[in-house]
């Protein structure tokens, strides 16, 4: 097993993610087997239990891990399937050595953070970089390992002390170490200020740890003056510093580091570069430079909270301009999106949404919560349930429409929700969504729920009109409902935007966006008889293209708020 570990310098939010994961599917275009593994040092278990104004999108597994969103990227990029013990948090690590010495597995020693704990991380990440993650058997070539946050933090030195014993265990030829770090330019004439990255390799080399590669992060492209001081202060070889500047799509990152010849560099540290290929990046570059000949904008309106403002703004949030210029903002989209979510903030104000999206033939997709709110304005509206509403809003409501599940925990909220891959069968053949995902009689998707839609009320729903075309073995659980009547209109309980892939974007995104640029009918055609794999309908990011030859980017990556920013202005949904 070869380990490339990338860490980051100077500032947070530089795109470690989108760099490791790049830097992965060069490996893979080189043949070889690629894995990953995310370490976040923060004391909580998963992601599971942390807000998302906190630490962004939580990304859920097949096995039902809630993880760090990072693991998206990797899931993305190099078409894997990780597991939840891919993402290591020092809550694991302590909870997995506190349980052995209570085991008594210790006993007679002091456990200590050395050796105990910096043991404990490393025998993880060799057992978990093992685990074949792309449906093949055996042991992956390559574990790319992301620590999380900065060097220099507190709360990583555990695991900067074990990466750094780890190095010299594994041996030279076997251990790769990129360090990416932000060369900053004070003005829009000034020069790039290579000082930054200077200190943080300095940090790095004072834990222990020796940088082979170190891939900068600016806004334009790195002059070789620039690299030849970095190369000087920091030890690296010229050849080995890679200039990573900001690019129009995210999908251009792996090309950027084949064509300064990084692969080369991290084969050679790796003593791989004699026996494996070039890289072999034609289609991933073609789909990137597709990206960029979009030029026919779809507007969709993505109906969450007020991300920017907290309670303490509230009679902002109130105020009559801002009311009219959510409304203005939804008026003017083709299309509607009411993501997931938890609490009942904004909720009455996403009901809004559904409502007028149905009332008005606007392309409509709920996720998760985006469904039941659908069901609920459903009932309110059609049914004149007026007080109908979900138990998590309203724990009296006489008309529950969406209540909480039989299995779910009251008193732990950690890992108690409904997780991961779980089945849905189709209960009808000519429903959109079915033809949509291929006609298939099932698929598998992502669960993150404790409600559901309260199966007493589907009679009296679907004699109203609506119609539960997707259910869960049991026939009891709704997972898909569609308004016939409505030209696209499905809520899913479960969140389709996880196992999106570049150029297999999930059949439900796509579906939404044909919708909203009137080719949904076109689409529909197309899949009649073909049996997709499950999430996409054909290949290719031009799938949908009308006569005029216009591209609707319909990419992996529409997916809510996936990415950091800093590599292009189009992060998440693009359209
Ligand atoms: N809060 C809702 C539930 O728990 C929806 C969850 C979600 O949107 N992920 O069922």
């Amino acid at each position: 097993m070869k380990y490339v570990l990338v860490t980051g310098g100077v500032v947070s939010g530089l795109g470690k993610g989108v760099t490791a994961s790049s830097i992965g599917l060069l490996l893979q275009a080189c043949d070889l087997r690629v894995t990953s593994i995310k370490i976040d040092p923060y004391l909580n278990t998963d992601a599971g239990t942390m807000s998302p104004f906190e630490h962004g999108e939580v990304f859920v597994l097949d096995d039902g891990g809630e993880v760090d969103l990072d693991l998206g990227n990797y899931e993305r990029f190099l078409d894997i399937k990780l597991t939840r013990d891919h993402n290591i948090t020092t809550g694991k690590i302590y909870q997995s050595v506190i349980d052995k010495e209570r085991r008594g597995d210790y006993l007679g020693s002091t456990v200590q953070v050395v050796p105990h704990i910096t043991d404990a991380i490393q025998s993880w990440i060799k057992r978990v970089a093992a685990i074949p993650v792309d449906g093949k058997e055996g042991s992956p070539d390559v574990c790319v390992i992301e620590l999380g946050g900065t060097i220099g933090d507190i709360e990583s030195m555990p695991f900067i002390e074990a990466l750094g014993q780890f190095s010299y265990r594994v041996g030279a030829g076997n251990f790769c170490l990129i360090h990416v770090s932000l060369v900053p330019v004070l003005n829009v004439v000034g020069e790039p200020k290579t000082k930054p990255t200077q200190h943080s390799v300095r940090g790095l080399r004072s834990m222990g740890l020796v940088p082979n590669l170190l891939a900068c992060r600016s806004t334009t492209e790195l002059d070789v003056n620039v690299k030849e001081k970095l190369s000087r202060f920091c030890h690296v070889s010229l050849q080995n510093i890679v200039s990573l500047y900001d690019v129009t799509n995210i999908w251009h990152i792996p090309s950027l580091l084949r064509e300064q010849k990084a692969h080369e560099a991290i084969l050679k540290a790796l003593d791989l570069l004699s026996v494996v290929r070039k890289p072999a990046l034609e289609e991933w570059t073609a789909m990137a430079q597709r990206c960029d000949m979009l030029h026919e904008p779809v507007r969709v309106a993505m109906v969450g909270k007020y991300t920017g403002l907290s309670d303490s703004y509230l009679s902002v949030v109130k105020s009559p301009d801002v009311n009219r210029a959510a409304w203005n903002s939804l008026k003017a989209a083709d299309a509607v999106v009411v993501p997931g979510g938890f609490g009942d903030r904004g909720v009455e104000g996403k009901i809004i949404a559904a409502k007028y999206a149905r009332e008005n033939n606007i392309p409509y997709l709920g996720i998760c919560l985006g469904m039941q709110i659908a069901v609920i304005d459903y009932a309110r509206s059609v049914l004149d349930l007026q007080n109908a509403n979900s138990t998590e809003f309203d724990p009296k409501t006489e008309n529950p429409c969406v209540i909480f599940m039989p299995e779910g925990s009251k008193t732990h909220m950690g890992g108690t929700m409904r997780l991961g891959s779980r089945r849905t069968y189709f209960h009808a053949t000519d429903c959109k969504s079915a033809q949509l995902y291929g006609n298939q009689s099932f698929i598998d998707e992502r669960h993150r729920h404790r409600y559901e839609v309260n199966p007493n009320m589907v009679p009296q729903l679907e004699k109203a009109g609506l119609s539960f075309t997707g259910k869960d073995e049991s026939g009891q659980r709704m997972q898909i409902v569609e308004l016939p009547s409505h030209p696209y209109f499905v809520g899913v309980q479960f969140h389709p935007e996880f196992k999106s892939r570049p150029g297999k974007p999930s059949a439900l995104f796509l579906g939404l966006i044909a919708a909203a640029s009137g080719q949904l009918d076109w689409l529909l055609k197309k899949s009649v008889g073909s049996k997709a794999n499950g999430c996409s309908i054909g290949k290719g990011m031009s799938g949908l293209s009308s006569t005029h030859h216009r591209y609707v980017n319909v990419n992996g990556n529409v997916s809510v708020g996936s990415f950091d920013g800093m590599y292009s202005n189009s992060n998440g949904l693009h359209v």
